[in-house]
């Protein structure tokens, strides 16, 4: 495929998540809630985490910003819900050096699936944090999750 269909191919990606909005919506239950804003571009989100034992349950979340913050949060539910941490754990790295590799890291898409589509982005400085807020926003809630799974079980 050319360059230049599969940058129209990832746009469609974007796009169409940015509509769809996976996963939307702030559910019951969930052990940790955390809130990311995005000055660079006004973004924000609430995102909640539901952890049954190491899988992750449920990933809900609202948001407000660009298309590809949205976009960025739903292909990451997508991906990740229904995993275990461990699991989850190479796939977020993976888009995690992807978007801070400034377009230079060749994406594995067997591991990122539809979130390759967010390698363009990585090359434009401006909207990696677009592209980064719902993942960091993630890895802190299931991080808080984590450490309240862990006092339940040292009580
Ligand atoms: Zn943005």
């Amino acid at each position: 495929m050319s360059t230049a269909s599969l940058d129209s191919l990832y746009q469609d990606i974007i796009l169409d998540h940015a509509k769809r909005k996976l996963n939307s919506g702030l559910r019951e239950p969930y052990e940790a809630e955390v809130h990311h804003v995005n000055p660079t571009c006004g973004d924000e989100i609430t995102l909640r985490v539901h952890l049954d034992g190491d899988v992750v349950k449920d990933i809900s979340y609202e948001n407000l910003g660009c298309s590809i913050s949205s976009a960025s949060v739903s292909v990451m539910t997508e991906l990740l819900v229904g995993k275990t941490l461990e699991e989850v754990e190479p796939i977020h790295a993976a888009f995690l050096e992807m978007m801070r590799g400034k377009g230079q890291v060749e994406p594995d898409e067997d591991v990122l699936e539809d979130a390759v589509a967010f390698a363009g982005a990585a090359k434009l400085t401006a909207r990696i944090k677009c592209a980064l807020l719902g993942w960091m926003a993630f890895q802190d809630a299931s991080a808080q999750a984590q450490s309240d799974t862990q006092k339940e079980t040292d009580k």
